[in-house]
This record gives C-alpha cells, structure tokens and sequence, in this order.
C-alpha cells in the first residue's frame, strides 16, 4: 500500500474512531419541502439538515396513528429514553404538529435514546430549539413505512402499507334450546398435545377471492405460490411421518382469515404448530425473508426458535434475513392467526419468504424448483424444530 493511500485511510479510521470531533457543523434550514401522509397534505414542522428532512417522532406518531404504521411514544426521563409502541394508538400530549417561531436555531446533537417496543434503534437525530428531531428515512425504515421525495413536487411523500385483510366478523350464535337434564358424564381427561405424534396445520395464506400480495408484472399471485409451496411442504412432511392438516388445499377456499380460527379450534388438543404460509409486499423495493412470530416468545419460546431455523434455512439459499417480527397489537399479537392460535396455546408464526412485488425476490418463487426449494427449506426448519420442543 502506498504511504499516502495508507494515510488517508487511518485518518478515516481515526476520524470515525472519534466520533463528531471532526465532523462539520451540520447546515439547518427550516424545510420548505411539502408533505403528504397516504396523499393527503399535511404540515408538520420539519428541518433540512445537511440536505435530509427531519421532523418530531411525536407529529410523525400523530399523522400515522390508526395506520398500519401507527406507532406511540413513550419518553422515560429517568433512562433519557424515547420508546416507540409499535401496533399501538399514538397518545397525544398537546404541542404536536405546533410550528416553531423563526429565529435563531440552537442546534446540538441530540442525547436522548431511542428505542422500538424496548429494542435499540438507529435513527439520527438533532435537538433544535429544545425539541428533538429525527432523520424521516431513518424512522420510516424502522417502522416500516416509505417516505419519498418527489423532487418534481417538492414533497415528502409518506406511504404506509396496505392493511392485512381484517378478519370476517363472527355471526353471533343463536342460543342452544335449553338442554334437557342428562346425567353427569364421567370426566373425559383432556387430550394431551403431548402425545408424541407430530401435527402440523399447515395454512397456505389467502385463496379464493383473497389474491393476496401480488406481482403483476411476473404474473404471481400469493394465493397461487402459497398453495403450491405448502403441498409441496405437506407432502415432505408427510414423508417425515409427520400429521399434516391443511387450511386449505384448493385455490378456490382460503378468503376468510376465520376459516384459519376454525381449522385450530377443531385440531387444538392434538396440533402442536400452526405454520402460514405467505408472501410479502411492500413498496417494490423491500427485500428478504421476514417471520412473524408470537409476541409470547419474544424473550424466547417455541416460534423464536422455530423463527431462528427458518432463517438459517433461507439464508441458505440466498435470502437476505429481516429480523423475526413480534408485532404488538390492541389485544396481543397483531397479526390475526398469530393472536387466535395464542389464545388456544398453540405456538403459531407466519413465514414471509420474500417480497413477491419485488422482481430480485421474486425470482425465488418463480418456478416450480423455486417452490420446492422454499419448501424443503421450511421442512428442514421445522424437523430440527421438533428435535427441540416436545410434541
Ligand atoms: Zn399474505
């Protein structure tokens, strides 16, 4: 290497070993973008710092609550921590979407944490005036929505995903005819799920009038690739020796999310798992594999563990991995199979191989190889599952 090369290389080794000590006074402007929420204008206070827009997390909060991207703020003085409650209602405290007076700006970098459901997060962020702002890329790619600059219109474009189809509301049953006395049944015990045959529902996501996620320009749907890999998944499954129950086996079944109750009602003293099967989609541009796991195992349990395998399995055959997602909702976990299996016991996730409207991700689900591959991955995932948790 050449001394000089060598040279500039440890001056920028040494420079980010020190952190801001060489760094430039960051350029703070009032922002004079426009701002659009799902299309709709709206008109937080925002800077432009060194080129980016930043805004508060609490008027970020308020124009996304009630989205699929909603979020609250919790802030612990104690910790100097700013918590973000994902899945939950924002909570207003008064002052949000307040415009600051011009005039001179006290700009420091900001001290305060900040955290996701507990968990660390990077989000770049500056005190200006009192108040601390934050970097909108960096907080859109941790809650998971899109916020994108037409430079044409000058504006902030913030995009959340489109909601997961809400489930079907239950008929209220009519009341049974009062039964006639009958004589005390001797007590049945309880099946036990512990009784050393493995059973698997297997829920292949969507069908019927539910298309699911798609990708019009490869002509995929999710009803469609859901259904083929899980029979290939049941069939190797069923080779394993294992019971397989499927929500569905036709392309025509599938468009109520309550089906999936039902199915785990009726097998629930002898299932031991509830594996969906889907494919995700976002804003073309996302990629990777992403399980979404019970909240209950958060700490650790059966779907962290089940989560981890998968991944491993995926990486194996090129994905790049997003980190398991344990999603908060109102009542539990957010997502519906997710919640209704956990209130039955019984340990369920949702397998979102890639992103099927993104091209690159798409490729791994574009022929009937690709099906198989996905789902021997899963097979091999959940046989070393069962290597560890009793059934
Ligand atoms: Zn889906």
């Amino acid at each position: 290497m050449k001394a000089k090369r060598f040279f500039a290389l440890l001056c920028a080794v040494l420079c980010l070993s020190t952190g801001t000590a060489f760094a430039a006074a960051p350029r703070v402007v009032a922002s004079t973008h426009k701002v659009q929420v799902n299309g709709a204008a709206v008109t937080p206070q925002a800077y432009n710092i060194d080129g980016y827009n930043y805004f508060k997390l609490r008027d970020i909060a308020y124009l996304l609550s009630g989205t699929t991207s909603t979020f609250d703020v919790k802030w612990n003085s104690a910790a100097k921590t700013i918590n973000m409650v994902t899945g939950s209602k924002y909570t207003a405290v008064g002052g949000e979407m307040e415009k600051q007076s011009a005039g001179t700006l006290k700009v420091q970098a900001s001290t305060a944490k900040v955290t996701m459901d507990g968990k660390a997060v990077s989000v770049k962020g500056y005190n200006i005036n009192g108040n601390n702002y934050y970097k909108i890329a960096d907080v859109a790619s941790e809650i998971g929505f899109t916020a994108a600059f037409e430079s044409a219109s000058r504006t902030v474009m913030i995009h959340t995903p489109e909601p997961e189809p809400e489930p079907e509301p239950t008929p209220t049953p009519k009341p049974d005819p009062e039964p006639e006395p009958e004589p005390e049944p001797e007590p049945e015990p309880r099946t036990s799920q512990l009784d050393g045959k493995i059973t698997v529902i297997l829920d292949p996501g969507h069908g019927g009038s539910d298309g699911g996620a798609n990708n019009k320009e490869l002509d995929l749907d999710e009803k469609h690739v859901n259904l083929y890999v899980s029979k290939y998944l049941q069939q190797y499954l069923e080779d394993e020796g294992v019971t397989v129950i499927m929500v569905r086996d036709t392309l025509e079944e599938g468009s109520s999310l309550t089906l999936r109750k039902t199915v785990m009602e009726k097998y629930q003293d002898s299932v031991d798992l509830f594996f969906s099967v889907h494919h995700n989609s976002f804003n073309t541009q996302a990629r990777g594999a992403q399980i979404l796991a019970q909240i209950s195992d958060e700490d650790g349990g059966p779907t962290k563990v089940l989560a981890e395998l998968l991944n491993e399995e995926y990486e194996k055959l090129g994905l790049s991995i997003r980190p398991i997602w344990f999603r908060h909702g109102d009542n539990g976990d957010y997502y519906y199979t997710n919640r209704v299996a956990a209130e039955l016991q019984i340990p369920a996730l949702t397998s979102e191989f890639c992103f099927i409207d993104n091209n690159e991700d798409a490729a791994y689900i574009d022929s009937e190889e690709d099906w198989q591959a996905e789902a021997r991955a899963q097979c091999n995932a959940i046989m070393r599952y069962f290597d560890q948790v009793e059934y």
